[in-house]
């Protein structure tokens, strides 16, 4: 059996046909869960963790609603963790992402900023989404925004300084009273969980002084900004809104307690940090410990420290890391080799250089895209369509760091542009699991051609794969695939090569055409993948 060019491909995953933009078609209102877990889900060797948001997502309330529905589909597409976006109430209600935060205690059950559910429905369907994801076999980290607040119930006249934006060291006046959005009583909630309300002491600083309506940043009287934060603009304590004052005892004692009463009543696995370069880096070494102490839980927990500066990652992580970080430099690679002027004006031999997934690659969060650097968000730095599956590639199927998937990559996201989904995305995920396996060969040597080789195992029939990547033109490369597979046939099962078989000596020579990917498999394999696609189309 032959597979070529087209022939097998993740389209197979989609028997009810693509959707809008192509991908994986999720049910919206049906659920389905009589359908048999794959045991492997429960302990997978090669973990892919799944951002379960895109920034556009409609605001309609159904999201979390979807992801229950939708959870075994989630599983057999090779996701094992989840990250959900903040589930609680923010300044913008239902239209809110989740990053204004207002009330960490509102997970949608409070008639506050307009409605009582947020974005993606109520507290209730958010506590069933996480459990059918453990149903489905899936870890689930929870989104945690700590730095700011917004959408303060009152005002309060509060002493403050102003301070240059762009150097927040830099007084420009002497101290004078400002009317701030800094006092948080919730009176929604009315007390429920807790009694604790906020006012101008539990924080540092605000960019609004509402009597005069002017813009800027203000530091209130006796306060400071935390020294181990990121320095760009002097220091960086200071993102937005009403920025929390995180070592004042009474805040960190309340959020302590908001921790255990949010793990309790949710059930959630892990953390996603958001922000952490604006926090005091002492804060969550107090503030996560005590939590894994008083939950007994391990608390899996990646952060997210936005730099392209591999020196302040690996200061931020120091010597005993209590977290992973999402890898943002490379991300940036990504970015360059996308967007480089005609293609191929980006060095592919430095892909990895200075990244986390090289310097820290037990603490690296690899990933090619997220809510922040989509087309419009204040990060953005979208990887072009056509880079997408290669970036993939290169997180999805080599030997080091944890890769976090987009869901907008996956599903598209009509919302954005109607960019459509990667279409190989779930064949290289199912590729991840089946064949990415044993020792790695790099051959990340040239400016326009990479490639690397995984040997497979005994554990796993059929693995092994070897992956080319040119960002300019058609090219070919020989590699080691090692001499357990001398003699075989491997065949191309994304790219358009020829079938091509292993030299006695476990080298094989592998092509890729103009600015393509190249995947290539043991013949043995294509039964495996193509069972697990069939898996995943039942599923669907
Ligand atoms: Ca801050």
């Amino acid at each position: 059996m032959c597979w070529g060019p087209g022939r097998f491909r993740s389209d197979s995953a989609q028997p009810t046909g693509p959707g809008p933009t192509g991908g994986v078609v999720m049910a919206r209102s049906r659920t389905v869960t009589q359908l048999p877990v794959p045991s492997t889900l429960t302990a997978p060797t090669n973990p892919v963790l799944l951002q379960g948001f895109t920034w556009d997502l409609p605001a309609d309330g159904t999201h979390w609603r979807l992801i229950a529905d939708n959870a075994i589909l989630l599983a057999a597409t090779g996701v094992t963790s989840m990250w959900l976006p903040p589930a609680y109430k923010g300044h913008e209600g239902i239209n809110d992402v989740g990053y204004g935060v207002y009330d960490l205690y509102d997970l949608g059950e409070f008639d506050q900023k307009g409605s009582v559910a947020t974005k993606y429905g109520t507290k209730d369907e958010y506590i069933e989404a996480v459990k059918a994801l453990h149903d489905a076999g899936i870890v689930v980290l929870a989104d945690i925004v700590f730095n700011h607040r917004m959408g303060a119930d009152a005002t309060e006249e509060v002493v403050a300084t102003p301070v240059d934006p762009k150097d927040r060291y830099r007084v420009l006046g002497p101290p004078e009273t400002i009317t701030a959005w800094t006092r948080f009583t919730f009176p929604g909630r009315d007390g429920a969980y807790s009694d604790f309300t906020w006012n101008w002491r539990c924080f540092k600083g605000t960019d609004w002084d509402e009597a005069t309506g002017r813009n800027g940043v203000w530091l209130f009287e006796g306060k400071q900004w935390h020294e181990q934060v990121a320095e760009e603009h002097g220091n960086f304590d200071y993102l937005m809104g009403a920025d929390v004052h995180l070592s004042d005892p009474a805040v960190a004692h309340e959020l302590q307690r908001w921790g255990q009463w949010f793990l309790e009543t949710t059930g959630v696995d892990g953390l996603r940090l958001d922000a952490v370069k604006h926090i005091g880096r002492s804060f969550f070494r107090q503030w996560l410990p005590e939590l894994r102490r008083t939950t007994g839980k391990a608390l899996p927990t990646v952060g997210e420290y936005w730099t392209e500066d591999i020196d302040l990652m690996m200061n931020y992580l120091g010597e005993e890391p209590i977290m992973d970080l999402f890898d943002s430099p490379l991300h940036h690679n990504f970015y360059l080799a996308s967007c480089s002027e005609g293609k191929g004006g980006f060095d592919l031999s430095g892909m990895f250089v200075d990244t986390v997934v090289q310097v820290r690659p037990e603490n690296a969060i690899t990933f090619v895209e997220n809510h922040d650097t989509q087309p419009g968000q204040a990060l953005e730095s979208y990887v072009e369509p056509w880079f997408k599956p290669s970036a993939y590639a290169l997180i999805l199927l080599r030997d080091k760091g944890v890769p976090c998937v987009f869901w907008g990559d996956l599903f598209g996201t009509p919302e954005t542009g109607d960019i459509p989904a990667v279409t190989d995305l779930p064949l290289l995920m199912r590729a991840r699991r089946s064949l990415a396996h044993g020792p790695q060969h790099d051959y990340i040597d040239s400016p326009e051609c990479i490639g690397f080789t995984r040997e497979g195992d005994d554990d796993h029939p059929a693995s092994g794969l070897a992956v080319l990547i040119s960002d300019r033109c058609a090219a070919a490369k020989r590699m080691r695939v090692g001499t357990r597979h001398a003699g075989q046939t491997w065949v191309c099962v994304i790219g358009e090569g020829e079938d091509v078989v292993i030299d006695e000596d476990g080298t094989v020579e592998v092509s890729v055409t103009d600015s393509g990917l190249s995947l290539y498999a043991p013949i043995d394999a294509t039964g495996i993948l193509q069972r697990a696609l069939e898996h995943l189309a039942r599923v669907c």
